[in-house]
């Protein structure tokens, strides 16, 4: 990245009300067949838009082909029984009614590769791309087929390559990889969740990323943030094990969060995709917040490697907030710059 300080949203943004009722998660589309189809671009071409218009550097799809960031990958792929659906805690934290993997899992196609081929014929600027990472999906979904969230990991791992080189070839600069269930599983992820990821990421050349955080700003993560007390250390279990990883970049959740902002030492050298937007909120922060958050990540982040973001998707807010909030990320990027005389 050329521009110091290149911003961008961690993946998901609001959908259009005419594409899916806002403000929901799992929102069920309104149109259907090709019009779906022809509803998906221009709802692309509208985040597209949006995006360009708050002043950011680097584009994402917005998800707005998906209905889930997980859900919508494994619906592409076999193995997977939609229609006998189980109950699951995930993270430990929220009940979900769920897919069963029964057969062993493949991808039959690219999921959002044409996706990716149109946004890329709509901007010159870099596009990132959010797939979910191979743990998060084994916590999103019931196994009754491998009995292993380690053997499923790996089979995850394998189509999201498949996934990930296609999205690479069709044009995109960044793949990144969402995985809140870095946060909550540190054993696993030190045993093979990060060697699982990495198998994810095999043979790319783009940049990749991945995104822990502590979840989409709904009641059951407010909830358990509650409990986390005031300081939150759950990056300190992973960071050294993703230090030593081939992973470029590194999101996290930092504004309004109980992270403690020296723990990015650990993963010096990074490039750090600094969350300075809450997304857990309506409030809209200021530019100055937004520069006051990254002024404190410049202690431990060099500047070349930071790259201003919010916490993580935003999907469950409504447009005009999530704009207004992305409108705040690059006037606060803004103000650095002019500090900084770049
Ligand atoms: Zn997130």
């Amino acid at each position: 990245m050329k521009k110091l300080l290149p911003t961008s949203t961690v993946g998901s943004l609001p959908k259009p009300t005419w594409l899916s009722t806002p403000e929901k998660l799992w929102s069920p589309w309104k149109l259907e067949n090709s019009i779906l189809q022809e509803g998906k671009q221009d709802a692309l071409r509208v985040s597209l838009q949006e995006q360009q218009l708050a002043g950011l550097d680097i584009i994402c799809d917005g998800e707005q082909t998906r209905q889930h960031f997980v859900t919508t990958f494994i619906e592409h792929l076999s193995g997977v029984d939609f229609e006998n659906r189980k109950t699951v805690k995930i993270r430990d934290r929220y009940e979900a009614s769920v897919p069963v993997v029964v057969d062993k899992i493949a991808r039959k196609k690219g999921v959002f590769v044409e996706d990716a081929k149109f946004l890329r014929k709509q901007t010159n600027k870099p596009i990132k791309w959010a797939l979910p990472g191979p743990m998060t999906m084994v916590d999103t979904l019931y196994d009754d087929h491998y009995h292993s969230r380690e053997k499923l990991a790996w089979e995850f791992a394998k189509v999201l390559n498949e996934e990930a080189r296609e999205l690479q070839d069709a044009g995109v600069d960044i793949i990144q990889f969402d995985e809140p269930a870095f946060n909550v599983f540190f054993e696993e992820v030190n045993d093979w969740g990060m060697a699982v990821l990495e198998k994810a990421i095999e043979g790319l050349h783009c940049e990749t990323a991945v995104h822990i955080c502590y979840g989409y700003g709904i009641k059951a993560n407010n909830d358990w943030k509650k409990t986390l007390g005031s300081e939150w250390r759950q990056y300190e279990e992973i960071f050294p094990k993703i230090q030593k990883s081939n992973i470029d970049i590194v999101s996290l959740e930092c504004h309004n969060s109980g992270v403690p902002l020296e723990l990015m030492e650990l993963v010096r050298g990074k490039k750090i995709m600094v969350g300075a937007i809450d997304v857990a909120n309506n409030r809209i922060e200021t530019p100055e917040e937004v520069a006051n958050t990254l002024r404190k990540a410049l202690k431990f982040v060099d500047i070349e490697n930071l790259y201003p973001c919010t916490n993580c998707g935003m999907a469950p807010l409504s447009r005009p907030i999530a704009n207004a909030k992305l409108s705040a990320l690059s006037k606060g990027a803004e103000i650095i710059r002019k500090e900084l005389g770049i």
